[in-house]
């Protein structure tokens, strides 16, 4: 395998045939091939796409590049949900401890930022001490205890996709629906589920933004599962406007709690509930659709939810007392609140200038090796459809220094459009299966 022919047949056009895939992919995991080589090759994907043949080798080559958790001997089901990304999705850090309260085992592998998105993982080390790296005994070992436990991708677990994560997320080749679809798809796999729920973004901040090519990797998705054996189901949840009010990695961390102690704002816990309910019917098929909702409902607003998350916090090293006090979390230090200038209806909050307005405040990552500022980011207080007066607060910014609230205001007032008209998407539009839409 020459890795620039390899790079050259994508680039052209062509197909490569799954044998010299694997090779190049086995020689980039073992460091015979560098990143410019790799980048060159997502980037030629990124144009030309990939086969259903050339995704189902990324796939496996992806989940055997580590261990695949048997977790058989656990007594109930292993159900886990992963969000294709957006912005202010913190769904994950509510869902895991409210599904595990459920008595579902939620064994999650999450992803640190990427592109103008925020990762669970850099929002859970936002809290002091929250290991995300855990040896394959310690993972096993919380979520036995617990119920649920959170990581990232390892050494051991599928770390050709850690690898290639970090290489697409500063070269601009995250938006290529094969390579979503393997990514997620591989890590998932690795986990050893039962059933497994999918929250495609769509919309202008999602990485696929159009609805038919978000159906597609839905369907992309679903099918990967169904041809592995693992049921899977696949929501399409609006992400033409930020999720919930909070944008930001620790802002998002504050109102992640804000849910589970029962304040969070309606559609963040909308969204919770509904992926709560289709995680008890792929855990049990006898379950009803209304039960599962007011099971889940009943053990997030009874505290259940909030205890699990506390022991979570506790299991993995966290300081459990952000809870009861959230100011413990690493917030940016200076804060200017916006105000709306002229009057009208709110058309739009736009989430991708939100998202890249925390990267740019440092709070994402421009090169692979950066460490990123969790304290940064905008709380968001207006809605699109909703009427603004002068003076109201439009959102807060949260910045590292006077520079950055400057350049934060701006980019808060760029997302906020008055005066368009307002045409939300319903917060879940689709709902895809084995058997289609
Ligand atoms: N989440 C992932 O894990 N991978 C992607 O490529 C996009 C979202």
């Amino acid at each position: 395998m020459i890795p620039s022919r390899v790079i050259e047949t994508k680039r052209d056009g062509g197909e490569l045939g799954a044998e010299e895939l694997e090779a190049f992919l086995q020689a980039y995991l073992e460091d015979r091939i560098p990143d410019y080589q790799m980048a060159a090759f997502l980037m030629a994907t990124y144009f030309r796409g990939l086969t259903r043949v050339e995704t189902d080798a990324l796939v496996r080559c992806m989940l055997e590049s580590g261990a695949v958790l048997d977790l058989g001997y656990l007594d109930g089901a292993r159900v886990d949900k992963h969000s294709t990304g957006g912005v202010g999705d913190k769904v994950s850090l509510v869902l895991a401890p409210l599904a595990a309260a459920l008595g579902v085992y939620v064994p999650m592998m999450s992803g640190r930022g990427l592109g103008h998105t925020a990762g669970t993982l850099d929002k859970l080390e936002a809290i002091p001490g929250f290991r995300t790296v855990l040896r394959l005994d310690e993972f096993r070992a919380i979520l036995e205890t617990v119920g649920c436990a959170m990581i990232g991708q390892t050494d051991e677990i599928a770390p050709l996709d850690r690898r290639l994560y970090a290489l697409r997320d500063v070269t601009a080749t995250v938006p290529v629906i094969p390579l979503i679809a393997a990514s997620i798809m591989s890590k998932k796999l690795a986990e050893g589920l039962n059933g497994l729920v999918l929250d495609v973004k769509v919309g202008s901040g999602a990485f696929i933004p159009d609805e038919e090519r978000a159906l597609d990797l839905a369907r992309t998705m679903v099918s990967i599962g169904a041809g592995r054996g693992l049921p899977t189901v696949a929501l399409l949840t609006a992400m033409d406007r930020p999720l919930g009010r909070a944008v930001g990695n620790a802002l998002e961390t504050r109102e992640a709690i804000a849910c589970l102690r029962g304040d969070g704002p309606a559609d963040v816990v909308e969204l919770v509930i509904e992926e709560a309910a289709e995680m008890l019917l792929l855990s049990d098929a006898s379950t009803q659709r209304d039960g599962a909702r007011e099971r889940a409902r009943e053990a997030l607003s009874s505290g259940a939810a909030l205890d699990r998350f506390i022991r979570l916090v506790e299991a993995q090293g966290g300081d459990p007392r952000v809870i009861e006090d959230p100011s413990r979390l690493a917030l940016a230090p200076e804060r200017a609140v916006v105000e709306v200038v002229e009057a009208g209806t709110v058309g739009t909050v736009e989430p991708r200038v939100l998202g890249f307005g925390v990267v740019g405040l440092g709070g994402g990552r421009t090169r692979m090796d950066q460490e990123v500022d969790l304290g940064v980011g905008f709380e968001v207080d207006v809605r699109p459809g909703q009427r603004v007066e002068p003076g109201q607060p439009l959102g807060t910014v949260y910045a590292r220094d006077a520079d950055g609230l400057s350049r934060g205001t701006r980019v808060l007032r760029e997302a906020v459009r008055v005066g368009d008209p307002p045409h939300p998407r319903p917060l879940i539009s689709h709902r895809v299966t084995a058997a289609d839409v």
